[in-house]
């Protein structure tokens, strides 16, 4: 174990202590530990205030692939960047990605993470067809479809053991190009022309939205995608070609310049409104990996991502709601992303994905005023019957967790004694 250090979550705005210890031996932590993937959970989830952080990262190998049905068999540590490395030049790809490829295989299934295709498959965790699981109170078991474990390890935060290896179902490729669409949509104040866009490409098996939150009008921008040849040099992502190399000052960080921001590239957009473009899937599914440490952008107090979910029947009358609530409150968002999730319900007790419509907005460095207004879309959310994603959050309440996640209790009730996380403690503790 290395000595105590400083650490922070992706989103950084607070520090944390831990001790670090390397998964590489069947051996576990002896005090409270967390597992950890690459660390790219925006808020608490992965980390574990005053105990030991259990690195997973290193145990990274491919170790099994069955190239006629696409079966891979790798270390929880191997990551989607790991994993399409190798498998796109195979002619397969991860059946579900998140918007950076730097996850582990572990971290996607503690959070069940969702991709631009939810619409089509759901999330991550219906494309793991087993799990070894690693307990300090148990042998090491294999979670498959059933397992009284399974529930509590899909979307588990990591609560209910180390998960050492999975099995994953990949999706067959033509070549590693996207032909995508992009479209504007919007300005009248509602979601209508995002709805009926996205109503209109269910055919197609990535769609997203970016939606202006500080444009009274909503407007916005559509894109859709799918998977294409391309020429072999897109078979491999180029290197990040650019870094923050410092934290930018926090003047560059208000509503004013969010506003700019959003202007600059809505009309960038524009410039090429209703085209059809063939792309490296490298650059659709993962443009802020061209950024290295691109969280530095929003300065030393760092930022909170704020994802929310509301099911269908309400969506089109309460995301404006919410919206409107938080530009009035002048909560500065630049770039927010708008998806409908599909039907496919998640076999995982804390899953956030649900049938409805989800829009995730950063809002830099927040101060008192806008956790409160913040705090008031919580209510709005859990009052609309959705909830908000634990994988970026860094400020819910004990009571909001309770009203999001009603079943929180079995995951507390098979959570392994020896496993807990500073997000746990705070969404748990009695109010
Ligand atoms: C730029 C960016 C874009 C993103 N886009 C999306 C998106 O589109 N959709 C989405 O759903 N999420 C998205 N995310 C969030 C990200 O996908 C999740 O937070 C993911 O879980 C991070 O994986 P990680 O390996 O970094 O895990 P960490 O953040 O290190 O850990 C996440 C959780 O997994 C647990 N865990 C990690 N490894 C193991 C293990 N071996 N066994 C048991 N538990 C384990 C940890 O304890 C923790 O609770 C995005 C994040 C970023 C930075």
């Amino acid at each position: 174990m290395t000595p105590v250090s400083l650490d922070q979550p992706w989103g950084r705005g607070f520090n944390v202590e831990h001790t670090h210890a390397f998964a590489r031996d069947s051996e576990l932590p002896t005090r409270s530990f967390l597992p950890r993937g690459l660390g790219r959970s925006y808020g608490d989830v992965c980390v574990n205030d005053s105990g030991v952080l259990l690195h997973n990262f290193r145990r990274d190998r491919l170790l099994d692939f069955d190239e006629v049905h696409g079966v891979l068999r790798c270390e929880s540590g191997a990551s989607i960047a790991d994993i399409a490395a190798v498998m796109v030049r195979k002619g397969w790809f991860p059946a579900v990605v998140p918007g950076t490829r730097f996850v582990t295989v572990g971290g996607a299934i503690a959070n069940d993470i969702h991709g631009k295709n939810h619409h089509v498959c759901g999330t991550f965790s219906r494309s793991v067809l087993s799990m070894l699981l690693r307990r300090s109170d148990q042998d090491v078991q294999i979670v498959e479809s059933n397992h009284p474990l399974e529930d509590v390890t899909v979307a588990g935060l990591g609560l209910s053991g180390v998960i050492d290896e999975a099995m994953l179902q990949l999706d067959c490729i033509p070549g590693p190009g996207i032909k995508q669409d992009t479209v504007l949509f919007g300005g009248n104040g509602s979601i209508d022309g995002y709805l009926s866009l996205d109503a209109s490409s269910q055919a197609w098996p990535y769609t997203v939205g970016w939606i202006d939150t500080l444009d009274r009008g909503l407007r916005g921008v559509f894109f859709r995608g799918e998977h294409c040849d391309g020429p072999d040099d897109w078979l491999t992502p180029n290197a990040a070609k650019l870094a923050m190399p410092v934290d930018a000052p926090q003047w560059v960080l208000g509503r004013w310049s969010a506003k700019a921001f959003n202007e600059l590239y809505y009309r960038a957009q524009g410039l090429k409104s209703a085209t059809r473009e063939t792309i490296p899937l490298w650059q659709f599914f993962f443009p802020l990996d061209a950024v290295t440490a691109w969280n530095r952008a929003y300065g030393k107090r760092g930022f909170v991502q704020y994802q929310f979910v509301v099911p269908r029947a309400a969506a089109r009358e309460v995301v404006p709601k919410i919206l409107a609530h938080l530009r009035e409150s002048n909560v500065a968002s630049y770039l927010a992303v708008i998806k409908s999730f599909g039907e496919h319900l998640s076999r995982g007790l804390l899953s956030f994905p649900m049938p409805g419509v989800t829009v995730a907005l950063d809002v830099p460095a927040p101060n008192e005023k806008d956790r409160r207004a913040l705090d008031r879309a919580d209510a709005m959310v859990a009052d609309a019957g959705g909830r908000v994603y634990p994988a970026k959050d860094a400020r819910m309440s004990a009571v909001m967790f309770k009203r999001f996640y009603p079943q929180w209790e079995r995951v507390e009730a098979m959570r392994d004694p020896m496993i807990s996380s500073s997000f746990w403690r705070r969404v748990t503790r009695s109010s």
